[in-house]
């Protein structure tokens, strides 16, 4: 099967018909080709729901965990997104084709530079790059920005972040898996005025957030 027939399957199947209905993400997940984004002797399995290694012990997330994580950001065109684990930078266009802008952090410098080469092939042009702990958030990263409408972070943290709830904006959203070093709950909060609302959105099993406000290596 073509990949195109393999991504429409793979909509339908593991995204659609457990739940997500949001057309503009489906849209996204149909247009943007994880197939790039895998090393080339794995793209046989690109559009299978599953994680896959994308070398330095990391994986890019399974297609159906991406499309729950970004449906619950609930994103506007207008948003400037912060996210925390590029890794492969799959999930990072979907951001940007859902996005005004995304600001990615990734420590493995590898894995940074891999996902920028790409994307930039891919001519994605609202997508600034760090190197380092995103558990810091977007510190000392260019451009300069303060405050985001919302964070997603692609790994599990032992609680979320305070760096992150600072400088998540008001009425913005955050979307983190949070628990044990292999097992976590999805966690999403909300930032009303001083208030943070949390909600929990069920099990998953991500790679640690290694970090200050993280695990430790
Ligand atoms: N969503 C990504 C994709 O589509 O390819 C996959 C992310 S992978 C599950 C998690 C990533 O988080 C890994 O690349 C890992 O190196 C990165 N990571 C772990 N701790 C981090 C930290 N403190 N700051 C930035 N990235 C971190």
């Amino acid at each position: 099967m073509k990949f195109e027939d393999q991504r429409r399957s793979m909509v339908e199947d593991h995204i659609k018909r457990r739940g997500i209905e949001t057309e503009k993400v489906l849209n996204a997940m149909l247009k943007v080709e994880r197939h790039m984004f895998v090393p080339e002797d794995l793209r046989h399995l690109a559009y299978r729901d599953s994680p896959l290694s994308i070398g330095q012990g990391q994986t890019i997330s399974q297609p159906y965990m991406v499309a729950i994580m970004v449906d619950l950001l609930q994103l506007n065109p207008q948003d400037k997104v912060l996210e925390i684990g590029t890794g492969s930078g799959y999930q990072t266009a979907i951001l940007a084709e859902l996005s005004q802008s995304v600001y990615t952090v990734e420590r493995i410098e590898i894995l940074a530079r891999n996902a920028k080469e790409i994307l930039e092939e891919l001519d994605y042009n609202n997508i600034y790059f760090k190197i380092g702990d995103g558990t810091e958030g977007w510190e000392g990263g260019y451009p300069p920005c303060k405050e985001f409408d919302k964070i997603i972070v692609s790994a599990a943290a032992p609680d979320v972040p305070g760096s992150l709830l600072n400088q998540l904006a008001d009425g913005g959203i955050l979307v983190i898996p949070t628990g044990s070093r292999y097992f976590q709950d999805l966690i999403v909060v909300e930032k009303r005025k001083d208030k943070f609302i949390t909600t929990n959105h069920g099990g998953c099993a991500f790679v640690p957030l290694i970090g200050k406000q993280g695990w430790d290596n």
